[in-house]
């Protein structure tokens, strides 16, 4: 058990038996966890602990950080609705302004004292008898608590390629989400692996610093202009003193995208034309872009708009222009001490190997990242891995009482992250605002509604691009080793919000059990 001070100066929803550490353990401390813990609150729940692998609270925006990181969403929807900032530095933030505002949301509401960070959860497992969960971290300490909350994201665990001889590369060796700003690639000849939109913020980011640049690309990525303006003192002024405007412009930039996306993407098959009109407009940009006709047919995608995630640059193409920069499409053969020879013998030395090769997603390594053992020994993972990603409206899964998921299976519809942790918050919230008023402390979705939401979301997802579209070839990480793709919900975000609000709570058993 833990020897952590146990926090009895708030109130909490109910006292806590002598048994629990805690109410609620949190897992993860970035946008996820953070918006768990205010939802938390906001119903008077401030017995939890949010854990933390890393040596500081924040998650992904804390983690990374590499040359020309932005966010490429604009800060109306990349935000909590409830922590408006009005003097961003331009739409699309930095990652250092990003980094900053996680942490000024998590002090802000009283986040650090609750968080202990280097806690790497091994393993958590649901105590039936006791109706606890039992969260063990590395070194053998053992947490217990009622609610068990997984808010442990989605691109975490760094993915390295897996290229012959990539460990005999005697230079520099760096993955994206690791950056070593010790390494001065000044005059360096460098290999990038990856076009995603971490490698398109990256590369133009470095273009000028280094001798050359060579580019290796295996799937062309669909990209869009970014209208991306300072932020005036004037705007600045006027978001300070009229947040309204920051909430309209969330409305209407949800409203557009609601629109697009769910005509584009969710209703592809009725409305291809939106998502054909859009790849043209965007081939058209490449071509205007980009001067070397041979790299322009390079770098056309040849798979439907959003079958992979597209990104945002008003500079990745023109990077192309300069004449150390080559994009070499050649499959990677190997690497050697000192070079990559791609599959058609040319070999290009090079000082430092930068991999923008993305991360573990949706698989047994990061899904759940630790192991989880429900009731009657059922393992979440190895469940999972044998019939597939799945989970009530994304929230909770049948055998794991009392456990609640952020970005969990089909929990993620509409424009932003942050949509999704206020559509789960809710879920979660409803769930134990239902409880507390039966008198209830165990929560578990019925099987039934379950598999009724799975096969919603089976059918659902047939109209979808992913489904109906040309996505063979696009290498997405949008879909998994089972074929589906379990990181969209096939509705647009305002339904999923609503249904947050809405799901029939019938869908749940609340019981009293344990000694508490
Ligand atoms: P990614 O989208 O998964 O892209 C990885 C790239 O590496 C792809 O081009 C991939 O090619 C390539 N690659 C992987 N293994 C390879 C191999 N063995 N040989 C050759 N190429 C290989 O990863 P990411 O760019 O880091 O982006 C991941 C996600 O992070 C994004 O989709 C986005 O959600 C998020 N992100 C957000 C921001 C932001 O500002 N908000 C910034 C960066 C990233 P294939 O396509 O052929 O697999």
């Amino acid at each position: 058990m833990s020897t952590a001070p146990l926090m009895t100066d708030e109130p909490t929803s109910s006292p806590r038996p002598a048994a629990l550490d805690h109410e609620v353990v949190i897992i993860g401390s970035g946008f996820s966890g953070i918006g768990a813990a205010v939802a938390l609150q906001e119903m008077g729940i401030q017995d939890f602990v949010i854990l933390e692998r890393e040596s500081q609270l924040g998650g992904t925006w804390v983690q990374n950080d590499y040359p020309g990181l932005t966010v490429d969403m604009p800060f109306f929807i990349y935000s909590f609705p409830f922590e408006m900032k009005p003097d961003w530095s331009q739409v699309y933030p930095t990652g250092a302004e990003m980094k900053e505002y996680t942490l000024r949301c998590a002090e802000k509401h009283d986040l650090p004292r609750r968080v202990r960070c280097e806690a790497t959860v091994v393993k958590s497992e649901y105590d039936a008898d006791a109706n606890v969960w039992r969260t063990q971290l590395e070194g053998g300490e053992v947490l217990v608590s009622r609610y068990l909350v997984s808010a442990t994201g989605l691109l975490v665990i760094p993915k390295m390629p897996d290229i012959k001889g990539i460990d005999d590369f005697e230079g520099k060796l760096i993955h994206t989400a690791r950056w070593d700003y010790d390494t001065d690639l000044t005059d360096k000849r460098v290999a990038v692996i990856g076009t995603g939109a971490t490698a398109i913020q990256l590369i133009p980011a470095i273009a000028d610093q280094v001798k050359q640049l060579d580019i290796y690309q295996r799937t062309a990525i669909w990209l869009l202009p970014k209208l991306n303006p300072q932020l005036s003192s004037g705007w600045k002024r006027a978001l300070g003193t009229a947040p309204f405007l920051q909430t309209l412009a969330r409305w209407l930039t949800n409203l557009f995208v609601e629109v697009v996306l769910g005509m584009g993407f969710i209703h592809y098959r009725r409305f291809p034309w939106i998502f054909d009109r859009i790849e043209k407009k965007l081939v058209d940009y490449i071509r205007h872009e980009v001067h070397d006709p041979e790299t322009q047919e390079k770098l056309i995608p040849h798979y439907s708009f959003f079958c992979k995630r597209p990104s945002f640059s008003n500079v990745f193409y023109s990077s192309f222009n300069r004449p150390h920069v080559e994009l070499v499409t050649e499959p990677i053969e190997r690497v050697t001490a000192n070079a990559i020879v791609a599959a058609d013998g040319t070999q290009r030395e090079i000082d430092a190997l930068v991999c923008a090769t993305g991360y573990n997603v949706f698989n047994r390594k990061c899904m759940p990242g630790y192991e989880v053992i429900g009731r009657n020994g059922k393992n979440l993972g190895e469940f999972w891995q044998k019939n597939r990603f799945q989970a009530y409206e994304g929230a909770t899964v049948p055998g794991f009482p009392n456990f609640f998921l952020f970005m969990g299976p089909y929990s993620a519809a509409g424009a932003s992250y942050f949509t999704m942790i206020d559509t789960q918050s809710k879920h979660m919230t409803r769930c134990l605002s239902e409880a507390r008023k039966r008198g209830a402390n165990c929560i578990e979705v019925k099987q039934a509604a379950h598999d009724h939401d799975f096969a919603k979301v089976q059918r659902l997802r047939q109209t979808t691009v992913a489904f109906g579209g040309n996505c063979a070839g696009s290498n997405s990480y949008y879909f998994d080793e089972h074929g589906d793709t379990p990181g969209l919900r096939p509705v647009t975000g305002f339904q999923h919000w609503l249904r947050s609000r809405s799901f029939p709570l019938q869908s749940y058993d609340f019981e009293r059990r344990g000694d508490a």
